[in-house]
């Protein structure tokens, strides 16, 4: 199937980061939010990420206009119908998704693929919800996504070969790397990084290791590039948080219970980097543990 036009629904940090990819290898891209605000700052903040990609000298001035030249935004969900893809971005939310999928519906070709983005909700059950089960995937990008090679894809129990195969032909043109994965909960990276956080918070609350002791055995002993508390915090302590409760519930096994900690840094609002403080206080010079 000859996909080459894309809808991508959110413009927040994950969805502006998919307009930019798909802009970059060549598609036509309609970048559709509720929020007027949302598409303004998506366009500013891929024109400085692609300015940033001219200045490393990965891509030319020219393919930066011809990429921004690619993509349309709009505040109207009908933009989208003349669509081969639709990549759904929003807010990590089941019943938001559900309204989009059903608003979009009426004004999409019968060929049109409809993915989801999500890290957490079930694409089998997303999927149950729309006209087209069999024409529906998950489309699983990791943050930031103009530098992460990988690519989740992960099939509903309907999701027919076709569907498929399109898509692990748009990694490739995207120049990315896919990974399939069946639809459990977290699918593959979250299944196993998110755990690995919560044991290094388990390990911070059982007074085993201080912040800075973790994040060092971790890097220097097991060769990660960042420290699992450092991580957590550049994710966002609430995303792991809840991402643990998805394990937990969905797979009823205590082994993915979340530590108390987390939930403590959680409920004080010590989100990580995006509130300033988490394991890490980042109101300074240079991040200092905070405990
Ligand atoms: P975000 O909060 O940065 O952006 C969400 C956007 O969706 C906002 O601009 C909001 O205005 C918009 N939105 C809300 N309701 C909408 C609607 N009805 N129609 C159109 N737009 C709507 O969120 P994000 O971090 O970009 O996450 C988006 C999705 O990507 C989620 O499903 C999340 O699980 C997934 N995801 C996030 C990450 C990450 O690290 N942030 C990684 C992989 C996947």
């Amino acid at each position: 199937m000859d996909i080459r036009r894309v809808g991508v629904v959110g413009a927040g940090q994950m969805g502006n980061g998919i307009a930019h990819v798909f802009a970059l290898a060549g598609y036509e891209v309609v970048l559709h939010d509720i929020a007027e605000q949302s598409l303004a700052s998506a366009l500013a903040t891929i024109g400085r990420n692609l300015d940033r990609q001219v200045s490393r000298g990965k891509i030319d001035a020219e393919a930066k206009a011809a990429a921004l030249g690619r993509i349309a935004t709009s505040l109207d969900i009908a933009a989208l119908g003349p669509t081969d893809l639709i990549i759904e971005a929003a807010t990590e939310k089941e019943d938001i998704k559900n309204k989009i999928f059903a608003s979009l519906g009426p004004h999409l070709a019968p060929h049109t693929i409809l993915t989801s983005n999500t890290s957490s909700i079930s694409i089998t059950r997303l999927a149950s919800r729309t006209d087209r089960p069999e024409k529906f995937m998950g489309f699983h990008f990791m943050n930031p996504v103009p530098v992460m090679q990988l690519v989740e894809l992960i099939r509903g129990i309907a999701t027919d070969g076709p569907t498929y195969d399109a898509l692990k032909g748009v990694v490739e043109r995207l120049g990315k790397t896919a990974s399939s994965s069946e639809d459990f909960p977290a699918f593959i990276v979250n299944r196993i990084l998110i755990p690995m956080i919560n044991e290094a918070v388990y390990t911070l609350y059982e007074g085993v290791g201080s912040v800075r002791s973790i994040d060092t055995a971790l890097k220097l002993g097991a060769n990660h590039p960042m420290g699992p508390l450092e991580l957590a915090d550049f994710i966002g302590l609430d995303t792991c948080l809840a991402i643990m409760n998805v394990l937990y519930e969905g797979l009823a096994d205590t082994k993915y219970r979340p530590c108390p900690l987390l939930t403590k840094y959680v409920e004080a609002g010590w989100l990580g980097r995006k509130s300033q403080r988490g394991f890490y206080d980042y109101r300074g010079e240079v991040p200092v543990p905070t405990r």
